[in-house]
């Protein structure tokens, strides 16, 4: 198989899409024909980790991103002229006017770096400056696959450039030439980081459940999907849930034509996997939930194998 490159990815959090995604890797892994690399790019929320541990602490590598701008007064320069704060420099409400020391003062988690300020104080008493907005992990799991994932720092806005940032990664692993499989679990939503995600992508696998939020947020998570004309495939996870919602989601699929990977049943199995910081697939193999995920990679595999 030519090196394919996909996503797990769920219009809403918690509907187990991590919990899939290990599970993948973990079959994948053991498969002959797969050379696989794995990427957590949930940067807001990076789970894969605690599933996936490092064989040794010692070799993780972490690299510090600076993919965000922030303002900094220069007091030594300013005149004090006011014109920031009666003028409205800040689009975004970073500054405010400090009355008794007659200074601007910055709300540093509001500033989106712009340098509007920088441009229209008459002094340029402000200085505009990459800030640490994240870090980019990378190590060899316990099983000896290789994982790279970020991790927006908390506050940060950009986590869009961070996820760029871990797939970029990627492509500097020694292994990078002989994987003809990266596995991405993909952020919750329809943001920014799942845009980044998503582009230049060859299939999506997009996780869903039976209930109104998961109708609702799927179909959003498809709109996007759809924009970049990526081939998906649909998981629904919990697929016996009694819920008002089961008719809705079957009558969304027939009509839509979606192409269904598969349904994992409602399996306490899995939760207490999570509770191991295991898959499913390893912590019960023989599991219903188990036997639903082989089948649904066995489906995958032969859907990219055509792509
Ligand atoms: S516009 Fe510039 S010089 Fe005037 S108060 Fe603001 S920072 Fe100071
Ligand atoms: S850099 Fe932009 S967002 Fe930040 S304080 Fe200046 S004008 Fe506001």
């Amino acid at each position: 198989m030519k090196r394919k490159r996909i996503a797990v990815i769920s219009g809403k959090g918690g509907v187990g899409k991590t919990s899939l995604v290990a599970s993948l890797a973990s079959i994948a892994h053991k498969d002959h024909d797969i050379n696989l690399i794995v990427l957590d790019c949930d940067v807001d929320a990076p789970n894969l980790a605690l599933i996936l541990p490092p064989k040794s602490e010692e070799d993780v590598i972490t690299q510090d991103m600076y993919t965000t701008k922030k303002v900094k007064f220069l007091e030594e320069i300013c005149i004090q002229c006011k014109q920031c704060y009666d003028e409205h420099f800040c689009e975004f409400n970073a500054l405010n006017w400090d009355e008794n020391n007659n200074f601007p003062i910055i709300d540093y988690l509001a500033c989106e770096g712009c340098g509007a300020c920088k441009v229209l104080c008459p002094e340029s008493a402000f200085e505009i400056n990459p800030v640490k907005s994240g870090e980019i992990i990378s190590y060899e799991t316990s099983s000896e696959l290789p994982l790279i994932y970020g991790k927006t720092k908390l506050g940060s806005s950009t986590s869009g450039l961070l996820v760029s940032g871990v797939k970029e990664l990627a492509k500097n692993l020694k292994k990078y030439n002989d994987t003809n499989l990266i596995l991405i679990d993909g952020p919750p939503g329809i943001g920014c980081p799942v845009i980044a995600t998503v582009s230049g992508l060859d299939y999506i696998v997009a996780i869903t459940e039976p209930t109104p939020s998961g109708l609702h947020d799927l179909k959003r998570a498809l709109e996007m999907v759809n924009q970049f004309n990526i081939p998906f495939g649909i998981v629904i996870n919990k697929a016996d849930l009694k819920s008002a919602s089961q008719k809705q989601l079957n009558r969304y699929i027939k009509k839509s034509n979606h192409e269904i990977l598969g349904r994992i049943n409602f399996d306490l199995s899995i939760p207490e996997a999570m509770s191991y910081a295991e898959s499913v697939v390893d912590y019960a193999p023989e599991s219903v939930s188990s036997q639903a995920i082989n089948k649904i990679y066995t489906k995958l595999k032969h859907i990219l194998s055509k792509i």
